[in-house]
C-alpha cells in the first residue's frame, strides 16, 4: 500500500540529472521496514550516479500507521506557505483514503463503508513536519498507546537487535546475540530485512544490501532449523511410547518430519553427541529404522505410474492406468499416498488432502477386491 514514485532529480553537488525512485508514503500496516528505513535515514536517501554525492531527497512524504491514527507528513518548507502546505498533505492523504477503506474493510468484513469512512476522518487532520528529523525524532519517543513502553514495536525491537550485532567477532556472539533478540526469531522479520536490502540497493549501497539479505537468510534456515528440531524430538517421543510389536505407521502418519531425509543425518549426530549410551542406541535404532522405511518409500515406477494417472481423465483411462501399472496398488504405495496425505494436512492443504486420500481409498478397494479374487482361486 505504500507509494513510491519514479522522479527525475538533478544533483544539488554537479547538477548531474538523474531519475530516482522516490517515496511518497509509508503506511506501516502493510509495509513496516519503511518505518525502519526511515528511522535509520535509509529512506529516500540517493547517491549520485555521477559525483557519488550522497543526500537525502528532501520530497514530501505521508507517514500512516492505523493502530495508533497516526497520519504524518513531511511538507518540505520550500513547498510554500502554511495554507499551501497543508492543502499538499490533505490531497497526499486523500489519494490514498479510498485504497486503506477498501483494505480496512477486507480485514473487518462486519463494517460498512460508510463506518469506516467514519472511522479514517482521523485522516482529515494530518500533522505537518518541516524537518524530516522532527518525524523522526518523534517515531523513536511516542509510546504505543497499547503498551508501557516500544516494546511491542518492530522497528524498535529491530533496532536494538541490530545494534547488537554490530559489536559481535565471533560465531558464539552472533549466535548468542540471535538468542537474545526474539525479533530475530518472528517470521516476518526475514522480509523485513531483505525489504531494507532493496532500499540499500536502490540507493547504490550494495555492501549494505547484501548484509541485511544475507542476515535474512541466515534467519530463515535458523528458525527452519529450529522447528524442524522441535518436531523430531515430539517424533521421538511418541516412537518412544509404542511398543515393540505395536505399528509404527500412525506415528510416521501423524510426524511428517520423519520423512525428511535430513532427519536421519540430524539423528545420527545427535547419537554422537549424546553421553547416554541408551540414548545414542535409541538415535541410531530410530535412523536405520528411518533409512529402511525411506528407500522404501517410493517403489520403482510409481512416480512415472501417478503422473500418467493424473493425466488420465476419465474413469477408463483410470482404470487402464491402473491395470497396466499394478505398483499403485502396492501396499507400499498406499502408504506412500497416507503418508502424503498426512503432510498436506499438516500443511492445511485441504484439496491436496483430499487427492491423496481418494487415491488411497480406490486402491485400497481395488487391492482389497484382487485378494478377495486370489483367494478365490485358491479354495479352488
Ligand atoms: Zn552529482
Amino acid at each position: 500500500m505504500s507509494r513510491k514514485e519514479t522522479t527525475k532529480i538533478s544533483c544539488p553537488n554537479c547538477g548531474h540529472h538523474f531519475q530516482r525512485d522516490v517515496w511518497t508514503l509509508i503506511n506501516v500496516d502493510t509495509e513496516p521496514y519503511l518505518k525502519t528505513a526511515l528511522v535509520t535515514g535509509l529512506l529516500n536517501l540517493t547517491r549520485c550516479p555521477k559525483c557519488n554525492y550522497e543526500y537525502f531527497l528532501a520530497l514530501p512524504l505521508v507517514y500512516h500507521e492505523t493502530k495508533t491514527r497516526r497520519v504524518w507528513c513531511y511538507i518540505p518548507e520550500e513547498m510554500g506557505n502554511i495554507a499551501e502546505r497543508e492543502a499538499l498533505a490533505l490531497s497526499m492523504v486523500s489519494e490514498f483514503r479510498q485504497e486503506l477503506n477498501l483494505m480496512l474493510r477486507t480485514l473487518n468484513r462486519d463494517v460498512t463503508p460508510m463506518q469506516m469512512e467514519i472511522a479514517l476522518t482521523y485522516l482529515e487532520s494530518p500533522r505537518i513536519f518541516d524537518e524530516i528529523n522532527e518525524m523522526v525524532e518523534e517515531l523513536q519517543q511516542v509510546e504505543h498507546p497499547d503498551s508501557a513502553g516500544n516494546e511491542d514495536d518492530a522497528t524498535a525491537q529491530l533496532l536494538a537487535a541490530l545494534e547488537a550485532l554490530q559489536d559481535v567477532d565471533s560465531d558464539k556472539k552472533f549466535a548468542a546475540v540471535l538468542k537474545a533478540h526474539s525479533i530475530f526469531a518472528s517470521s516476518e522479520t526475514p522480509t523485513h530485512l531483505r525489504g531494507l536490502s532493496e532500499l540499500a540497493q536502490a540507493y547504490g549501497d550494495d555492501e549494505k544490501a547484501e548484509y541485511f539479505n544475507n542476515l535474512a537468510g541466515i534467519l530463515e534456515s535458523a528458525t527452519g532449523r529450529e522447528a524442524d528440531a522441535d518436531a523430531l524430538i515430539e517424533a521421538l517421543a511418541a516412537i518412544a511410547e509404542v511398543s515393540p510389536e505395536e505399528d509404527l505407521d500412525p506415528v510416521f502418519l501423524a510426524h511428517s518430519i520423519l520423512s525428511k531425509p535430513e532427519s536421519i543425518e540430524r539423528l545420527r549426530q545427535a547419537a554422537v553427541e549424546t553421553d547416554d549410551e541408551n540414548t545414542a542406541q535409541f538415535y541410531c535404532n530410530v535412523a536405520d529404522m528411518l533409512e529402511e522405511r525411506q528407500i522404501a518409500q517410493l517403489p520403482p515406477g510409481l512416480d512415472e505410474a501417478l503422473q500418467t494417472f493424473a493425466e488420465a481423465d476419465s474413469t477408463e483411462e483410470h482404470l487402464a492406468v491402473i491395470t497396466l501399472h499394478p505398483v499403485l496398488h502396492s501396499p507400499e504405495a498406499i502408504n506412500y499416498f497416507q503418508q502424503q496425505a498426512a503432510m498436506a494436512a499438516q500443511a492445511e492443504e485441504k484439496d491436496v488432502v483430499e487427492f491423496w486420500e481418494n487415491l488411497t481409498e480406490i486402491m485400497e478397494r481395488i487391492r482389497s477386491t484382487e485378494i478377495g479374487e486370489d483367494a478365490e482361486i485358491h479354495s479352488d
